[in-house]
């Protein structure tokens, strides 16, 4: 997947590389993905996946999955098993699981330290007075007046904290660093809050949780990691983790880490360094946790695997191969310029996967149909038709034909427009596969409306046939009415009408901007074998798209497909006029 020429497009390759070439960490490489076990991953943390995963992979390296759980109410086991899920789909596998509350004790022995070094100390400020102290982009903060306090009064009062002593927000431990500094995020971050509330993993041990920055750095060090890659967002926050890591010093302390080789953890700390890489973003979505939860919780969509949903257990449902999420974000590539990429380009790679990976079957969506008087009312023939026009490997495969066929009530038109080269009254098109049928009678209902063709086929024009390359205009598709099966289609288009939905200057919120027709489904008439097919198989259905048969409710005998893509982007025409 990764070749040489994609450095050029990857900043973050380049630094691998060139601290490989300098022997920086003795060559080795060691990546992480942290994510926050609070939602499903969706496309953007496919970026990260792909970066973290595909950069250990390059340089054999090694990539942990990391649950950042160090904040205990908002997380979910259903979360922290969807996240694996995903990531293996994905096609990567980590070198450890771990989650950040394994190393609870280790942030404990590290504030411990930064107190009795002077470094941190237990402020007593409530969280508006901190705010206030702490000043503005123009203005230095102030000391809070528990700035002073001495080694032992600090060490004591944070072992009560630990013990449960005071209540939730009575007291912080802060770092203690500068409250003058240009950097916000260096006026005396907080590291430890009270917090009495049990946490999925260790229970009711702790009623101190530490902040993100804090046990971020510590987490990456502990964990031997030499590339913590994130997003930008984080930029600002690369001096107080570096602070940290400077402090603690963890790889010439293994009496801060001991605790996790007591408990059987491989443990060799790093010096890890952080480095910024910009989100990726997609046009006519919404892509953070909290907005795809509401979509889920309000009942908006059908779940957060819902086709339509950009999560990546929706992309799998919709048939999104791996492989072209992996493309995507290759071609994407990694820089420091945040940018909003065009979803269509995604659809593009889903496309390019697809029509290399997919067989092609016969499918008819809006049937209407096709009498051909002159075969005989039992004719029955099996014919031969290649799974894939540009692979042969793909093979053939025997496609039922009879008289009674269902063909798409798009490819007849009564009155044409003007370049329609399909079925019309007394005209003539070719039947894939079979040959040149021409329209002979038109049968309606008593309001008037078109319900069955008859036709009669030009024997000549059968394959083999002297007649088999006579030129007609258009070629349409069929199935068998008495062999073909129903089946249940479902016709996605994208959730949003905008090309983005998190803007809000005209004073309505993304959930105003949702596509009324993101979904309708139709019953259509399906190969006969395409019912035996199993879960997640994905087909080309000729000249209408790609379909996958739904995850969960497809079953033998009971066909459901889900669009994946149709052929072209017809969206960016509809979009443009
Ligand atoms: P969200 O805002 O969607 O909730 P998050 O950043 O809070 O996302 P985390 O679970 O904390 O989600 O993210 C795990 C990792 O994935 C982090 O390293 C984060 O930087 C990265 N990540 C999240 N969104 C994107 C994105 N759109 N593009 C690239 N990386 C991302
Ligand atoms: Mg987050």
């Amino acid at each position: 997947m990764t070749d040489a020429s994609s450095a050029s497009n990857n900043f973050i390759r380049q630094i691998v590389l060139e601290d490989r070439a300098a022997g920086k960490h003795g060559g080795r490489v060691a990546t992480r993905f942290p994510p926050e076990p609070n939602g499903y991953l969706h496309l953007g943390h496919a970026k990260s996946i792909c970066l973290n995963f595909g950069i250990a992979r390059e340089f054999g390296g090694t990539c942990n999955l990391r649950f950042d759980d160090t904040n205990p109410t908002k997380e979910d086991l259903e979360y922290v098993e969807a996240i694996q899920a995903d990531v293996r789909w994905l096609g990567f596998d980590w070198h450890e699981l771990r989650h950040a509350s394994d190393y609870f004790e280790v942030f404990y022995l590290c504030a411990e330290k930064l107190i009795r070094d002077g470094k941190a100390y237990v402020c007593d400020l409530s969280a508006d007075e901190v705010r206030a102290y702490r000043g503005t982009l123009t203005e230095p903060g102030r000391d809070s007046p528990w700035r002073e306090r001495s080694v032992e009064e600090n060490l004591d009062l944070f072992r009560r904290m630990r013990a449960g002593e005071f209540a939730d927000g009575s007291r912080t431990l802060r770092a203690k660093i500068d409250m003058a500094s240009g950097n916000i995020n260096l006026r005396d971050p907080a590291l430890y809050r009270i917090r009495k509330v049990p946490h999925q993993n260790t229970g009711d041990a702790w009623c101190i949780y530490p902040m993100y920055d804090y046990a971020h750095c510590i987490s990456d060090a502990v964990e031997g990691i030499t590339h913590s890659l994130c997003t930008l967002e984080f930029e600002d926050h690369r001096p107080l983790y570096d602070w940290c890591l400077e402090q603690l010093d963890l790889p010439n302390h293994p009496e801060l880490t001991e605790p996790l080789r007591r408990a059987g953890l491989a443990c060799t700390p790093s010096r890890p360094q952080q480095i910024e890489f910009a989100r990726g973003n997609l046009d006519y979505t919404v892509m953070s946790k909290r907005k795809l939860m509401a979509l889920v919780q309000d009942g908006l969509v059908a779940g957060w695997d819902d086709p339509r949903m950009p999560t990546l257990s929706g992309a799998r449902r919709r048939g999104f191969p791996p492989a072209a999420i992996r493309l995507f974000w290759e071609r994407a590539g990694v820089t420091k310029q945040n940018s909003v990429i065009e979803f269509s380009v995604l659809e593009g790679c889903v496309r390019e996967v697809l029509d290399a990976t997919a067989p092609r079957r016969l499918a008819v969506l809006d049937p209407l149909k096709l009498v051909i008087d002159n075969l005989a009312d039992d004719h029955r023939e099996t014919l031969t038709f290649p799974n894939h026009p540009k692979n042969d490997g793909f093979g053939t495969r025997a496609v039922a034909f009879c008289r009674e066929l269902w063909i798409e009530r798009d490819d007849f038109r009564e009155v044409p427009p003007k370049g329609f080269h399909r079925l019309v009254p007394g005209g003539e098109v070719r039947l894939r596969g079979v040959g040149i049928v021409k329209c002979i009678d038109v049968v309606r209902d008593a309001s008037g409306a078109v319900v069955e063709l008859h036709g009669t086929l030009d024997p000549d024009t059968r394959p083999g046939r002297p007649g088999a390359e006579r030129k007609v205009k258009g070629t349409i598709h069929w199935v068998s009415a008495r062999d073909a099966v129903p089946a249940e289609v479902r016709l996605y288009d994208r959730l949003f009408t905008v090309p983005d939905p998190d803007d809000t200057s005209d004073g309505r919120s993304y959930s105003d901007h949702l596509n009324p027709q993101s979904l309708r489904t139709v019953t259509g008439y399906v190969e006969a074998s395409l019912a035996a097919i199993a879960p997640e198989s994905a087909f080309q259905f000729e000249r209408l798209g790609y379909f996958v048969a739904d995850r969960h409710d497809h079953a033998p005998g009971r066909p459901v497909f889900n669009r994946t893509v149709t052929l072209r982007d017809s969206y960016a025409k509809a979009v443009g006029g």
